[in-house]
């Protein structure tokens, strides 16, 4: 009967904490989200205690006749929504995911063609300090310098010269859709499996309102915290018989033990909120308030990189300001305006520094901002903005204080979690 308050304060005051930073913030991170009540019940519930490595109707450990009926309805579910024949729903994480994949399909040692971080890819596509680096030969393709966008025609020459196994299609900080078709075209060229990371655009695709990577990628991982809206965790999804059988091998007894129950209780949540019409409308809205925050930037003398987007993230370059992304994001935080500092393609800056912030809507849309606010949004981030341009790193205090308030206003106008 113990609650956390009394057992465990110094946690339920950070949580406090955070739930009031979350209510009375601007949340621009483009990876994250507002998942629903329901979501966090199934993630807070007791399916916590339960052990269920293997797969629903094949477990290592009895009594898993309750947690495997979450399991089949979250993996049915994710294959309603991408038409897609496998799901394997147990990565802990999107990386894990992708180490999935690895882990089916690669040997160490073998080569890999994925987008380099510089240019808007993930770490775990490649990238020298992860693992994904240091255990394969991993080749790195870019954008364009003309216009910013995927260089498909350096991806072929790459793929012809290095004959990587497998080519990741995908990113972090790409705010364009990515053309599977010539990325297969490519793969067949060189024999190469093709994998689309569709991490952050997942939502999108759910909704019919981006591509899908299917039927043009062999497999296909994601996280289920981003677009998607669910509980921290990732997937892999396929059609191709032979590449499901060795996905689930890698991901158990290949690279984890137990699969966390209660996420996989929450991703079934997530995944049948996202089969409803709703969810249809609210990613509509995440790509129209993408677009109207990106215009306004522009509008108000910043660029973003390809002058706009077709998604939810929305990449600013501040360079015609002269201002850096980690003194910009430091001042939107003082404004109560969050989001991260990002590389821009080819930047001048150092990564802890960078010309660039990366901004979305996924988050703003879910608690009810409509272009309207996103547009408001934006003319506060020129304000704070302007005050670095004016005054070097420390900013206008008065302007941060004056947006932090008014922020506070519209915060309040568009309350979430007023049950807690
Ligand atoms: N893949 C892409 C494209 C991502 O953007 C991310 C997260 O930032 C990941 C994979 C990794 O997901 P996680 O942070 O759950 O490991």
């Amino acid at each position: 009967t113990e609650t956390l308050e009394t057992r465990d304060p110094e946690i339920f005051d950070a949580i406090r904490k955070e739930l009031g930073r979350q209510r009375d913030e601007i949340e621009l991170i483009a990876s994250e989200n507002i998942v629903s009540a329901a979501v966090m019940e199934a993630q807070g519930s007791i399916m916590t205690n339960k052990y269920a490595e293997g797969y629903p109707g094949r477990r290592y450990y009895g009594g898993c006749q309750f947690v495997d009926i979450a399991e089949e309805l979250a993996i049915e579910r994710a294959k309603k929504l991408f038409n897609c024949g496998f799901a394997n729903v147990q990565p802990h994480s999107g990386s894990q995911a992708n180490q999935g994949v690895f882990q089916a399909l690669l040997k160490p040692g073998d080569t890999i063609l994925g987008m380099s971080l510089a240019a808007g890819g993930h770490l775990t596509h490649g990238a020298a300090p992860n693992q994904s680096g240091k255990w394969f030969n991993a080749v790195q393709y870019g954008v364009r310098k003309q216009d910013n966008m995927l260089d498909y025609d350096e991806v072929e020459r790459l793929a012809r010269e290095h004959q990587p196994k497998l080519i990741i299609a995908g990113g972090s900080a790409i705010p364009r859709q990515i053309d599977f078709a010539r990325m297969r075209e490519i793969a067949d060229m060189v024999g190469a499996y093709l994998h689309v990371d569709m991490a952050h655009f997942a939502g999108l695709v759910a909704a019919g309102e981006h591509p899908s990577p299917f039927p043009h990628a062999h497999v296909v991982t994601t996280t289920t915290h981003k677009t998607l809206r669910g509980p921290r965790g990732g997937m892999i999804l396929t059609n191709d018989e032979d590449i499901a059988k060795k996905v689930n091998s890698a991901i158990f007894p290949g690279i984890q033990g137990g699969p966390l129950m209660h996420v996989i209780a929450a991703k079934a949540v997530a995944f049948g909120e996202a089969l409803r019409p709703e969810f249809k409308t609210y990613i509509r809205n995440v790509v129209k308030n993408a677009q109207a925050l990106s215009d306004q930037l522009i509008k108000g003398g910043l660029d973003t990189v390809t002058h706009g987007t077709d998604t939810h993230v929305v990449l600013v370059d501040l360079r015609p300001k002269g201002v850096k992304g980690n003194a910009t994001e430091k001042a939107l935080g003082r404004a109560h305006i969050t989001c991260n500092k990002n590389g821009v393609p080819f930047d001048p800056e150092k990564p802890t520094v960078t010309s660039g912030i990366r901004l979305g809507s996924p988050a703003g849309t879910t608690r009810g901002f409509m272009e309207t606010e996103f547009r408001q949004i934006a003319d506060w981030i020129i304000e704070v903005v302007d005050g670095l341009a004016a005054n070097g790193e420390d900013g206008n205090g008065a302007v941060e204080a004056k947006v932090k308030a008014e922020v506070a206003e519209l915060c309040a106008r568009f309350p979430i979690y007023p049950n807690l």
